[in-house]
């Protein structure tokens, strides 16, 4: 059963499949937001458009012309500048004649006060959408990453040892730009779109003379569209983050080779999917839309790491216990829960050492006419002015509270310019901070001071915090 390659392709598409669901499940939650957000702008249009059908205004067609002679389809007042400047023919002199009436001033101001609505609405949107994805991989790359290394050791039968999943993978797979922007970017975008094209419906129907039974249907078709975007947006971005995990795990386990399963996709995508099927490649050539899931939006494929004999013989002799000589076994019969429990809190021994903060002993500042004399450049980001600490005195309360060895990394671009800038590992720079008496002018204050450390090169860019006396 083990060597049955049939049960571990079904297995895989059982997983990828759980992975879209668990997108489905989120974009379901997506969805309401945008149907709250269309019935909430149905209910602020009341009294701006007519109950029944009026005699005046533009064919859609006419409005839309004009609009698209606007500067601004999102805007009322571009609108009725396209207006004035369009040709005068019958229906737009009669529409001119009413929204320049006393009697329509209310009304576009109720239009200009709904544009703002759809502006607001939907960066609200955005902040939820933006959270709900971002939760939903932060919960599917460790549990794909895992799950991928325990199906691969179960296929093995052995337990091997392995690195659990690591920020810099989160981190990796969260700000990626794989398909052109990051998924954030493309959110912000849709949600934009969407707001546009609101505003676009507020306006025609002005022009047109829409009732509010027809606005209402025209804003849910603009939300329902948003919502159709966003949900491709999550379902495809789940399939990369997914696939991306199992290939960090495969690399985690030293397998070199991948088999492309199409089954989800073959019907509806012969041409494309279909054609990968099966087809084996090189784990370090993967690449998205070409060799590797998602090929496409929407797409449903997923993939098999390939086991070789000679990676099974020498996992093998990797697994056994030097001490006992006893193999490690992880039989088919054994869960996903029981494997976690048994194997991965040993096997990340290294991650969970990783603490919330690591303490540091008191430093002394010795006296500049000391031989071990050290003191630093203190920035005072307030003034601009450097300071030193008092020489004799003592930095304490030191800790690390953020990069190398703690549970919270370093912003990338910070530990990257730090090691642009003055050397080090960008993954060993540390953020710090302690208290210390700090020489302000001749006057001894204490002071909540932040730097950055790397083993290597040691402790830059002192700065006072806060000051505490
Ligand atoms: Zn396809
Ligand atoms: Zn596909």
């Amino acid at each position: 059963m083990q060597n049955n390659i049939d049960y571990w392709k079904r297995r895989q598409i059982r997983e990828a499949f759980n992975v879209f669901s668990q997108a489905e499940i989120a974009a379901d939650e997506i969805a309401k937001l945008y149907i709250k957000a269309s019935a909430y702008m149905t209910t602020k249009m009341q009294g701006v458009y007519d109950k029944f059908k009026r005699k005046y205004g533009l064919t859609d067609e006419q409005a839309k012309q004009l609009l698209a002679a606007a500067s601004d389809r999102g805007s009322i007042d571009a609108a009725l500048q396209a207006l004035k400047n369009s040709p005068q023919t019958e229906p737009v002199t009669e529409l001119r004649k009413v929204v320049e009436s006393a009697a329509y001033a209310a009304r576009i101001r109720q239009i200009r006060e709904l544009e703002i609505s759809a502006g607001l609405v939907m960066n609200a949107i955005y902040k939820q959408e933006l959270a709900k994805n971002t939760a939903l991989y932060q919960k599917l790359i460790p549990d794909s990453y895992r799950k991928s290394i325990f199906a691969i050791q179960q296929r093995a039968g052995i337990a091997f040892s392995f690195s659990d999943v690591n920020p810099k993978l989160m981190d990796r797979l969260l700000h990626s730009k794989w398909s052109g922007k990051n998924y954030s970017v493309r959110l912000w975008g849709n949600t934009q779109e969407v707001a546009e094209n609101v505003k676009e419906q507020i306006i025609l129907g002005a022009l047109t003379g829409k009732t509010e039974r027809e606005m209402a249907e025209a804003l849910d078709e603009t939300f329902a569209k948003g919502a159709r975007v966003s949900r491709r947006l999550i379902r495809t971005e789940s399939n990369y983050i997914f696939t991306q995990a199992d290939m960090a795990a495969r690399k985690e386990c030293d397998i070199r080779r991948y088999m492309y399963l199409a089954t989800l996709d073959m019907k509806t995508c012969a041409e494309t999917c279909g054609k990968l099927d099966g087809r084996i490649f090189l784990v370090k050539d993967q690449k998205p839309g070409y060799n590797c899931p998602p090929m496409h939006p929407w797409c449903r494929c997923t993939t098999l790491a390939i086991l070789s004999d000679e990676w099974i013989r020498t996992q093998t002799r990797r697994a056994r216990d030097p001490e006992t000589g006893r193999t490690y076994k992880v039989p088919l019969s054994m869960t996903y829960g029981e494997w976690k429990k048994k194997y991965l809190n040993k096997n990340s021994e290294k991650s969970s050492q990783d603490s919330d903060i690591i303490k540091l002993p008191d430093e002394q500042i010795f006296r500049t006419l000391s031989s071990r004399a050290q003191n630093y450049d203190i920035l005072n980001p307030e003034t601009g002015e450097y300071f030193h600490f008092v020489e004799g005195t003592k930095i304490q309360n030191r800790q690390v509270f953020a990069g190398y060895k703690t549970k919270h990394p370093l912003d990338p671009n910070v530990r990257e310019g730090l090691a642009e800038q003055i050397g080090g590992d960008p993954d060993k720079w540390q953020h710090c901070k302690g208290c210390g008496h700090i020489n302000a002018n001749g006057e001894d204050r204490l002071a909540e001071v932040h730097w950055f450390q790397e083993e290597s090169v040691g402790k830059y860019k002192f700065k006072i915090k806060r000051w505490l006396e």
